[in-house]
């Protein structure tokens, strides 16, 4: 390695320092063709691995129609579109700043939302946005906890705190694995937060959005719902209606449920907030935002417009026919007494006879079954995660139905429950996947 550039990351693990210098060490000598050989080679892999021979069950990921997937490559992306449609300051943009309108348009339509912000990089600028629109350094936000799927942008590490938020956790209910609302209420009023966010990374039943909304009213909050996990099914009308609901903003990630490419979205219904979202969309935090992702965005919207309801409910019948069969076969699926275990995509485990979610997400990935670990409102399991999350949105869009969920079931309890060598297991899952690997749900 090139001495001048082979600086110590300090602050990274040892053990992960090693990895990281071991695949540099084996991927950057030699001629620029060696190292572009080696890409593509990387990148047919990751392919065939992700796309054609792996179970995905993670909930935070998805396949995209591959006709969105092409626009990312048209000649769109690295023409920055700056300014409102009718006056960009980049001269020759008249046919591409139209592209915008048309996934606006969309968006609007889909969700039944008057103002969309689309020129958002992420999900996680789309809370921040939301942050630098409704609060100022030092202000209070309460924001969902982590045990009940609230994400890091909501948090510390992410952008509430890098943007200089003091932030308290919601009351959590832990029996009923809920907000505690009358807690709630009480809090609310001792520490007047501006923001109060609900929805995460694991959304099992609908959140009380209009008690949510009155508490908020009483103390003059802005209530917003994180729809990053729940847009797909949101947009197909089987979940909940936030804004309809009484949340004032929502935000979303379009890669997820959504199917679109890596975006954010940010809708609401209220003018004034709208309208300070847009200068912070630009001049503010994006310049350039890719034009070619909002292309490919409108395409996925216009499948979710279509296909969104069908898609949404073979997603949810798809994650109770797991959830029973897991349980069947003996394996702990969180359940929510009076609710079932859930009526969503996602669905929980119990990750502590696993030695933590984690763990037991990377002996199952062995097996080319993946999925990843997330808090629960359990006891705690030491140095990881004690609650494990499936999503069911992408074998529903592989085309596997309630009728195979048993079949996945069996094959994620010979890993975990039989203690079976993943390898063994790994070949009847590149088998079952082999007969699925038509994308349903997208317009053809
Ligand atoms: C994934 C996620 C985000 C971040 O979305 P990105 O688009 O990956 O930045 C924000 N909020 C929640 C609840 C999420 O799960």
């Amino acid at each position: 390695m090139d001495a001048a550039i082979a600086a110590e990351k300090s602050w990274i693990p040892e053990s992960l320092r090693r990895v990281e210098a071991a695949a540099a060490a084996r991927l950057l000598p030699g001629s620029a063709d060696a190292i572009e050989t080696r890409l593509m080679g990387l990148i047919e892999a990751h392919e065939r691995h992700m796309d054609r021979e792996t179970l995905g069950l993670n909930a935070g990921t998805n396949v995209m129609n591959p006709r969105a997937a092409a626009l990312l490559a048209r000649s769109l992306g690295n023409r920055p579109s700056l300014g409102y449609v009718g006056d960009k300051y980049e001269m020759g943009m008249q046919f591409a700043e139209q592209i915008e309108v048309v996934a606006e348009g969309l968006v609007k339509r889909l969700f039944r939302a008057p103002f969309a912000e689309i020129r958002v990089g992420s999900g996680a600028l789309a809370n921040l946005y939301v942050f630098m629109a409704t609060c100022r350094p030092g202000d209070r936000i309460m924001a969902m906890p982590p045990e009940l799927g609230g994400h890091v942008t909501h948090h510390r590490a992410g952008a509430a705190g890098l943007y200089g938020l003091e932030i308290h956790p919601l009351p959590v209910d832990a029996a009923a694995t809920a907000i505690d609302l009358e807690r709630l209420r009480a809090d609310a009023k001792r520490l007047l937060p501006k923001v109060i966010t609900v929805a995460g990374s694991l959304c099992l039943f609908p959140y009380p959005v209009r008690e949510l909304r009155a508490i908020a009213d009483e103390i003059g909050a802005v209530l917003l719902y994180d729809a990053a996990h729940m847009a797909g099914i949101i947009a197909g009308g089987r979940f909940q209606a936030p804004l309809e609901e009484g949340a004032h903003v929502m935000t979303m990630s379009t890669y997820k449920a959504y199917g679109g490419p890596p975006s954010g979205l940010v809708l609401t219904a209220d003018a004034a907030l709208a309208a300070r979202l847009d200068p912070i969309a630009y001049p503010g935090l994006t310049a350039n935002f890719d034009l070619g992702k909002t292309a490919a965005l409108a395409l996925a919207t216009l499948d979710l417009l279509e296909h969104g309801p069908a898609y949404a409910g073979t997603c949810i019948a798809n994650a109770q026919a797991l959830g029973a069969a897991l349980a069947a076969e003996g394996l702990p699926v969180h359940a929510v007494p009076g609710r079932g275990h859930t009526a969503s995509h996602h669905l929980a485990l119990h990750a502590a006879p696993y030695g933590g979610g984690q763990a037991a997400s990377k002996t199952l990935a062995a097996a080319n079954i993946l999925l990843c670990g997330i808090g629960l409102p359990l006891p705690p399991v030491a140095g990881d995660l004690n609650g494990i999350r499936i999503g069911t949105q992408e074998v529903t869009r592989w085309g596997l139905e309630p009728a195979h969920m048993p079949d996945i079931a069996r094959l994620i309890a010979r890993v975990w429950r039989d203690g079976e060598d993943p390898a063994a297991v790994r070949r009847d899952v590149v088998a079952l996947r082999r007969g699925f690997q038509t994308m349903r749900y997208v317009r053809g």
